[in-house]
């Protein structure tokens, strides 16, 4: 009888499940949910929110990479997993069983509990929330024309990681846009990142951070460092401003962009897992502990590197790798042989402050500048390849290398 394996979600990790999976000869069901119809490029979302690329450009139809002969993609919202029962329940009220189950549910953000965050400030988490970004933004420039309010032309980006720091390049790139719809000059368009620590980007050398920060403050960016926010309010932020008196400062802009973290999908808390922040610490191979049968990967995923004896982090590199491996595993015990363990050897990682800069590291050595954006677009033209094939590279790939 042929084996029925389910994978939840469409990301870097299930697609690249799913991409193993279905080379396997072997009698095997495939059933692939997602909410989506489309697959999305998580790594370019803020350049959607910035409005410097059209969503079109970072996504494309999941129904694109099915193979019909072994897999059936079902649109569908996941709301519970049942490993006891081996069921997978959907919102809709329908249910899946599985004989492996492969969860690849993706990340959301993370508030911290911080009062406000959730109805004052706009989230970055997918297509939708990017697009909501951008609309927002267009309409402060709007309300700018009518009003005169300077507040309506200030962008708060809450957060100094990764994801703020290259949505802060993608929103210096764009703000000749947005001035033009305000009808005032690009350097009236101010641009804000508050964030609670003064080392910023910890995985590179002071150095490399200190030049991608130094050239975000050269095109205008005002870093207000060292001031963990403590509240969001309606058009401010509040932080603290001197840790030894407590005192408190708020900073008013039109478009507030929380940006400070994430956590796994909340459907790995819902459902029981043993889990911290919506990730859940699973064997060397992937699998939960306990349940041999069921992988859990990419942002929903913590798993120990041995090197640094800390979880990977979550980056779409190693969510690809994840998804590659988890597939592996399973194909092996379909054929009762043994699971292997997780390997990662990171080929780099590039920060991009717009379409034309970035900066990273690639192997040992540290690259910036121009030079620095034609990797990071080699990186992603990899990643969508990994997942969409040749086909989609041609299609949505980044060739534009020369400015
Ligand atoms: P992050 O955790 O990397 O950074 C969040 C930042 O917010 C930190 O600098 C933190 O100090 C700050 N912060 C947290 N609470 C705060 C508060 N109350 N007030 C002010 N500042 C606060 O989160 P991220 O940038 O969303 O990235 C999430 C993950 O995705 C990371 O692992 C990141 O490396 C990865 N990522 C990778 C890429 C890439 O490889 N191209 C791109 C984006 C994100």
């Amino acid at each position: 009888m042929s084996k029925k394996i389910v994978i939840l979600g469409a990301g870097y990790a299930g697609l690249r499940a799913l991409h193993e999976l279905q080379k396997e000869a072997a009698d095997i069901e495939i059933t692939l949910v997602d909410r989506n119809e489309y697959h999305y490029e998580a790594t370019d979302l803020h350049e959607v929110a910035a409005g410097t690329q059209k969503s079109e450009r970072i996504i494309y139809p999941i129904r694109d990479v099915v193979k019909n002969s072994c897999t059936t993609f079902i649109q569908g919202t996941v709301s519970a997993i049942d490993t006891e029962q081996q069921l997978v329940k959907l919102a809709d009220g329908k249910t899946l069983s599985y004989d492996y189950l492969v969860v690849a549910l993706g990340f959301e953000s993370e508030s911290f509990g911080i009062p406000g965050v959730d109805e004052y400030s706009l989230q970055m988490v997918d297509v939708d929330t990017a697009e909501k970004i951008y609309q927002h933004i267009e309409e402060q420039m709007k309300n700018y024309k009518e009003m005169q309010d300077e507040n309506a032309l200030k962008i708060i980006v809450c957060g100094a990681g990764f994801t703020g720091i290259e949505l802060l390049g993608a929103l210096t790139d764009g703000k000749k846009k947005l001035a033009e719809a305000a009808g005032v000059d690009s350097e009236k368009i101010r641009l804000y990142c508050v964030e609670a620590v003064t080392r910023l980007l910890p995985m590179f050398s002071e150095k490399l951070s200190d030049y991608g920060i130094n050239k975000l403050k050269d095109w205008g960016v005002e870093f207000l460092t060292g001031k963990p926010i403590k509240e969001i309010k309606e058009g401010s932020v509040v932080y603290l401003d001197d840790k030894e008196n407590n005192t408190l400062k708020e900073l008013h802009g039109g478009t507030i962009i929380w940006t400070t973290g994430v956590s796994g999908s909340h459907v790995i808390g819902a459902s029981g897992f043993e889990e911290k922040r919506g990730r859940v610490m699973v064997n060397p191979d992937l699998t939960y502990p306990g349940r041999d049968n069921v992988y859990i990967i990419g942002d929903c995923s913590a798993v120990m590197d041995e090197e640094s004896q800390r979880p990977y982090p979550t980056t779409a590199q190693i969510s690809l790798k994840m998804g590659e491996c988890a597939g592996k595993n399973i194909k092996a015990q379909l054929r009762g042989k043994s699971t292997q363990p997780f390997t990662f050897h990171s080929l780099g990682s590039v920060c991009s402050i717009g379409n034309t800069h970035a900066f990273g590291e690639v192997g040992k050595m540290e690259i910036k500048g121009y030079p620095a954006s034609f990797v990071k677009k080699a990186i992603m033209d990899r990643s969508l390849f990994e997942t969409g094939g040749v086909k989609e590279v041609l299609a949505k790939g980044r060739f534009d290398f020369y400015h």
